[in-house]
């Protein structure tokens, strides 16, 4: 006789995936429990990509007040007000929490408020609550990554941001990668005296060299210092402000430090070490192309597996696996030409080979760029340009990589990446009718190879 659980699928984890996974599952029959400690939304919805995009809205107002009087605007100045922000953004990221919650309850999937702990293969306690289940499924996220040097107790990590209770007048950001990027981005344009601390010579390590290069420029027209080959040493408290010293030996002064340099898997007290769920040396489950960990009616998706930390990523993952485990649909996740977006300012966007990932796997490649003051800002009279970037493989003519920098590019960028993804060559591109006047024609219109 086979055993009765009380769940068929049980989820731990009430962000992106995992709610993605459970009302899927339960659309297909399942009877589905899902826990989350937390508000429902996870890192996206609550401190991470949504209220984070909101704020770069926000901080794009002041340039565009620059730019509107050669079309004929007058203002009588303008200020910003960071309470009204947050409570602007709070209201946005609890209602979007609640239809979360809806779309499970919609589809009759248990909801619960605790954290989820694994105790067997068959057995979780959540809260008090011992609870059994068919399959688990962990979608338990990534946390940011955190550092050890004299003073870090004042350091802010990216979801203290959203809860800070003023905006800080001077305020240094540490990291290249896309978290730090954006923020420096938003601080700067809400009018922080903005810093931005990088390792390397350059932002967004492993993205486009042209790519990296050029936004970087960009940033600093737009007023941000930054400060290359620099890491923190000490972080030393004054009254009201921070002395910040550096590998440089410079002391930066400044009224926060936020740190974006990373994020980890978040996986710890899961209970996974006695179920026996492998984990790698970050923390990150182990799993094989069916999200199956070391136990096999345990999955796990998301930034819990340590692969691509992308909220996109683990929703199309949470689906193929409800497919797979109640519609016996088979599937093979594709991590190919995934476009992705860094909402600095100007944005950023990429799908596909950077020129120096399709040299490394020995292509030879042509090259077309393109970068020119986009028709807006020929009145504006603001300095803001565009680049624009392809990677085509010599032999095949297909295009490898697609880059940009510049207003609208991740907007842009969505529909490349479909190009991509149809194999579709630079003819293609240049038997396409461009949409005139956009920044986005001359993907169609680029013509001479970079020499
Ligand atoms: P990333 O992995 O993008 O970048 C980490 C950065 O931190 C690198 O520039 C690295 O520098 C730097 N770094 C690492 N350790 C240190 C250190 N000890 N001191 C100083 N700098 C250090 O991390 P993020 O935190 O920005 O983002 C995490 C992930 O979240 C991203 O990879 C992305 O997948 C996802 N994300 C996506 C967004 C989007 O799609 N728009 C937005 C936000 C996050 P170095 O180059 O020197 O190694």
């Amino acid at each position: 006789m086979q055993k009765k659980f009380d769940f068929d699928l049980f989820v731990i984890g009430g962000g992106s995936g995992g709610v993605r996974t459970a009302r899927w599952s339960a659309n297909l029959g399942a009877k589905v429990g899902i826990c989350e400690e937390d508000r429902y939304g996870g890192t996206c919805v609550i401190r991470g990509c949504i209220p984070k995009k909101l704020m770069v809205y926000a901080s794009e107002f002041s340039h565009e007040e620059e730019g509107s009087r050669p079309y004929g605007w007058t203002t009588k100045g303008i200020s910003f007000n960071w309470s009204q922000l947050k409570k602007s953004i709070d209201q946005e990221v609890e209602r979007l929490s609640q239809i979360y919650q809806n779309l499970l309850t919609n589809k009759n999937v248990e909801v619960f408020f605790e954290r989820g702990k694994i105790l067997d293969q068959h057995t979780l306690l959540v809260g008090s609550k011992k609870i059994t289940a068919k399959n688990i499924i962990i979608s338990s996220g990534s946390k940011p990554t955190t550092i050890n040097i004299p003073g870090n107790e004042h350091i802010l990590l990216s979801q203290d941001v959203f809860n800070m209770e003023d905006l800080p007048p001077r305020i240094l950001v540490v990291g290249g990668g896309y978290i730090a990027v954006e923020f420096a981005g938003i601080f700067n344009g809400l009018g922080s005296k903005t810093t931005l601390a990088i390792r390397k010579k350059y932002v967004l390590r492993g993205f486009d060299q042209g790519l990296r290069k050029f936004l970087q420029e960009e940033m600093i027209k737009k007023g941000i210092d930054i400060k290359t080959e620099t890491t923190i040493e000490k972080i030393e408290k004054k009254e009201k402000s921070f002395l910040v010293h550096t590998n440089t030996n410079e002391v930066l002064e400044c009224d926060a430090v936020v740190y974006a340099i990373g994020r980890v898997p978040y996986t710890t007290g899961l209970g996974l070490e006695k179920a026996g769920v492998k984990v790698n040396e970050k923390g990150g489950i182990i799993v094989n192309n069916y999200f199956q960990t070391s136990i096999d009616n345990i999955y796990a998706i998301g930034d819990c597996i340590d692969k691509v930390y992308l909220t996109p990523v683990a929703t199309t993952q949470g689906t193929f696996l409800s497919e797979y485990l109640y519609n016996s649909k088979d599937f093979k996740m594709e991590y190919k030409n995934i476009p992705s977006a860094v909402f600095s300012q100007p944005p950023l966007a990429t799908v596909g080979l950077s020129e120096e990932d399709a040299l490394e796997k020995g292509l030879v490649v042509d090259i077309y760029e393109s970068s020119f003051r986009p028709l807006k800002h020929t009145l504006t009279g603001l300095s803001e340009k565009t680049f624009m970037k392809l990677v085509v493989d010599n032999k095949t003519q297909k295009i490898l990589g697609a880059h940009a920098v510049g207003k609208d590019s991740a907007e842009i960028m969505q529909g490349i990446a479909i190009a991509l993804k149809c194999g579709a060559t630079k003819q293609d591109f240049d038997g396409t009718i461009g949409i005139h006047p956009t920044s986005a024609e001359e993907f169609v219109t680029m013509r001479t190879k970079k020499g």
